[in-house]
């Protein structure tokens, strides 16, 4: 019977250590992030347009739409970690809808130490609000906890004040201006001067057309916020550049 009992502990001991390293995308060895799921969804060897942060030619500064003018303007710049699509994408799916937040843990590390490469230092860090009605359906908001990561390992603070006031329909299927007069009047201040001279990251976890982003950065500037970034989980590849990855 002792044998059992030590038998069985070892086998839970060594599930929890294989999970532990595995990767937190592909369920593969080398945790939290393997190699091969690096180069497929965080491509290293690729750029960020400047602007929105889509991932883009190295050799290029911004993406087609933001060159001709279609690009978020009320932002410094946006920093996106990674490619959404295949692993990654479950990965946030997984985080946002099925209540998992604490997975979000794993990624702390190497997260992090590509946002503190990816964008100028900051006063803090603000994360995209959800409306109550749609936080009381989910519990969080998957936006508070990439900020609450930030916070703990860069110490940035995380500023609060800014609500969502308006309960706004999905956005998928939209053009980015159907979304953007969408966005309208969605977000707001509790106090109009508590971003005041203040220099801030605002926390999302994907960011399409950068519209959301936007919203949020014209409330903060239009209320006297010195500098705001984007920094997103995930985002779309160019659209040239589709067809090379999935
Ligand atoms: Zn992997
Ligand atoms: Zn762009």
């Amino acid at each position: 019977m002792i044998t059992l009992a030590r038998e069985s502990a070892k086998i839970i001991r060594s599930l929890w250590y294989t999970a532990e390293s595995a990767c937190v995308l592909c369920s593969g060895k080398h945790g939290p992030i393997c190699p091969d799921c690096t180069r497929e969804y965080l491509h290293p060897e690729l750029g960020r347009c400047l602007r929105c942060g889509k991932l883009i030619v190295p050799e290029k500064v911004l993406c087609l739409d933001c060159e001709i003018g279609k690009g978020p303007k009320q932002l410094e710049r946006v920093a996106v970690w990674g490619h959404y699509s295949g692993g990654l994408k479950r990965f946030i799916r997984e985080l946002k809808f099925a209540s998992t937040p604490l997975h979000f843990q794993r990624i702390a590390r190497p997260l992090t130490d590509w946002a503190i490469k990816a964008l100028p230092a900051v006063d803090g860090v603000v994360a995209v609000p959800m409306h109550p009605a749609r936080l009381a359906e989910r519990g969080f908001n998957q936006a508070e906890v990439i900020a609450s990561l930030l916070h703990w390992e860069l110490g940035l603070p995380i500023f609060q004040g800014l609500e969502r006031v308006k309960l706004t329909p999905p956005q998928v299927a939209l053009s980015r201006r159907e979304r953007l007069s969408n966005l309208k009047g969605a977000f707001a201040l509790r106090k109009p001067d508590s971003f005041q001279g203040r220099e801030v990251w605002i926390v999302d976890d994907v960011t399409t057309t950068g519209s959301t982003l936007e919203a949020v950065a014209e409330v903060l500037r239009g209320n006297g916020a010195k500098a705001v970034y984007g920094f997103c989980l995930a985002a779309g590849l160019e659209k040239v550049l589709v067809p090379l990855s999935d």
